[in-house]
C-alpha cells in the first residue's frame, strides 16, 4: 500500500486550491524524494491561487502548489550520486536546459527552456515533494528551516541589491512586498545609508522599519521624489532599487536617483510602460540592470554566507508561521491583503 500525504493543490482551472490527500511521489532517475521541512509563499503562488491571466496561460490543473523549500532527504532516485538520504537541502526552483546558448554561456539565470516546480510540475507545498537532485542545495544543518527556504526569494533580493556597490551609498527601495522587504535587509546587511523605502501600505512600512529601513515615505500622500531630495540634500539617491511592479514608482525613482546613479528592476508591470527616456535615463547616464531569478549559483553562495554571517534581519520578515496546512486559505487570503511578510508553512510542525 502507498502512503499518503497532504498538499496543497490547484485542482480546477479557477479561484483557489484544495488540501487533498495524494499518494508519496517516488522519486525517477536523477531525482530525490524530501520531506518538507518548511515551505513559503510566493507572489507567483498567490497568482496561481487568483487564477489571473498570466497563471491560465501556464498552469495545467490538477498540480500541488508552492517551489520555495526546505526539507530533508528520505529517498533518493536511480543514477542520484551527490545526495543521500539526511541530507538538509533548499532548492533552486528553476530547471535549466543546460544545452541552449544562454546555459553555453554559463548564464543559466536566463536559460530559454527553464522549467519551474509549482509551476510546470508539481510543487511543494506538501507533507514530501521531489526535487531534481541537480537542482538541490546543501545547508548547513544549524539553520532554521524557515530561513533555509527563504533563501530562494532572498536570490531575488540579492541579485538586485548587489548588481552593483551598495556598501555607504544612499538607497531608494519602492515597494516593501515580501521581496523588497527582503531587499532592505540585504541593504542593510551590506552597509547601505541612508535606505529610503516607499510604500503606501501602513503595515508594510511598520515591517520596513522593524528591518532596518532608515526612513519610510507613503507615496500616496507625500511626493517621494522631494523626499529623496530632501533626505540627500538635493543629490538625490546613488542607487534605486525597484521592487514594487507599479509604474508610477519606477518613474519617481528614475526622478530621484542621482545622474550616474545605478539602478536595478525587479518588480514586474503589469502592462507597458511610458517614460520620458531622454530626461529619465540616457541624460542622466544611469546603469541599469533588469534582474530576473537567481545566478546558478553564485547568487547561492552569496545567500547562504548572508545567513550564516548573522547580519541578515529576517525575523520581522517572517510575519505568519503555521503548523501544517490547514489554514493554507486563511495564509492566502491574508496575503492577497497585503497583510503579511513571508508566511511559512511547516507541514509536519515545528
Ligand atoms: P507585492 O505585490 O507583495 O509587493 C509590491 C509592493 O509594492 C506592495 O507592498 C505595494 O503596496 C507596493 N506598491 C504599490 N504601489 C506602489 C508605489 N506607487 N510606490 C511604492 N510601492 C508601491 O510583490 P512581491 O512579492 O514583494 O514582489 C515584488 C515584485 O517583484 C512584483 O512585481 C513581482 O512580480 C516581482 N518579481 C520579479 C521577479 C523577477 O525575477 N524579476 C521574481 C519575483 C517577483
Ligand atoms: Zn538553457
Amino acid at each position: 500500500m502507498t502512503e499518503k500525504m497532504l498538499a496543497i493543490m490547484k485542482t480546477k482551472p479557477a479561484y483557489g486550491a484544495e488540501l487533498v490527500e495524494v499518494d508519496i511521489p517516488k522519486p525517477g532517475p536523477g531525482e530525490v524524494l524530501i520531506k518538507v521541512l518548511a515551505t513559503t509563499i510566493c507572489g507567483t503562488d498567490l497568482h496561481i491561487y487568483e487564477w489571473n491571466d498570466w497563471a491560465k496561460s501556464r498552469i495545467k490543473p490538477p498540480q500541488i502548489m508552492g517551489h520555495e523549500v526546505a526539507g530533508e532527504v528520505v529517498e533518493v532516485g536511480p543514477g542520484v550520486k551527490d545526495l543521500h538520504v539526511g541530507d538538509y537541502i533548499s532548492a533552486e526552483t528553476h530547471i535549466v536546459c543546460g544545452k541552449c546558448y544562454a546555459c553555453r554561456h554559463n548564464r543559466y539565470h536566463v536559460c530559454q527552456n527553464t522549467k519551474i516546480f509549482g509551476v510546470d510540475m508539481n510543487g511543494v507545498f506538501a507533507h514530501y515533494a521531489i526535487v531534481p537532485a541537480k537542482n538541490a542545495w546543501k545547508n548547513p544543518k544549524g539553520m532554521p528551516p524557515e530561513y533555509a527556504a527563504l533563501q530562494e526569494p532572498l536570490g531575488n533580493a540579492v541579485d538586485t541589491v548587489l548588481a552593483g556597490p551598495i556598501a555607504g551609498r544612499s538607497t531608494l527601495i519602492t515597494g516593501a512586498g515580501p521581496l523588497g522587504l527582503l531587499g532592505i535587509a540585504v541593504a542593510k546587511a551590506s552597509g547601505a545609508y541612508p535606505v529610503i523605502v516607499s510604500e503606501p501600505s501602513e503595515f508594510r512600512r511598520n515591517l520596513a522599519k522593524k528591518v532596518g529601513a532608515d526612513y519610510v515615505v507613503n507615496p500616496f500622500e507625500e511626493d517621494p521624489v522631494k523626499f529623496v531630495t530632501d533626505v540627500t540634500d538635493g543629490a538625490g539617491v546613488e542607487v534605486f532599487l525597484e521592487f514594487s511592479g507599479a509604474p508610477k514608482a519606477l518613474e519617481q525613482g528614475l526622478r530621484a536617483v542621482t545622474p550616474g546613479g545605478r539602478v536595478s528592476l525587479l518588480g514586474l508591470y503589469p502592462r507597458e510602460v511610458t517614460l520620458d527616456f531622454n530626461n529619465l535615463i540616457i541624460f542622466k547616464a544611469l546603469e541599469i540592470h533588469g534582474i530576473t531569478g537567481r545566478h546558478l549559483w553564485e547568487t547561492w553562495y552569496t545567500v547562504s554566507s548572508l545567513i550564516q554571517s548573522g547580519r541578515l534581519n529576517l525575523e520581522p520578515i517572517i510575519t505568519h508561521r503555521y503548523k501544517g496546512f490547514e489554514k493554507f486559505e486563511e495564509a492566502f487570503e491574508l496575503m492577497r491583503a497585503g497583510k503579511t511578510g513571508k508566511v511559512v508553512f511547516f507541514p509536519h510542525g515545528h
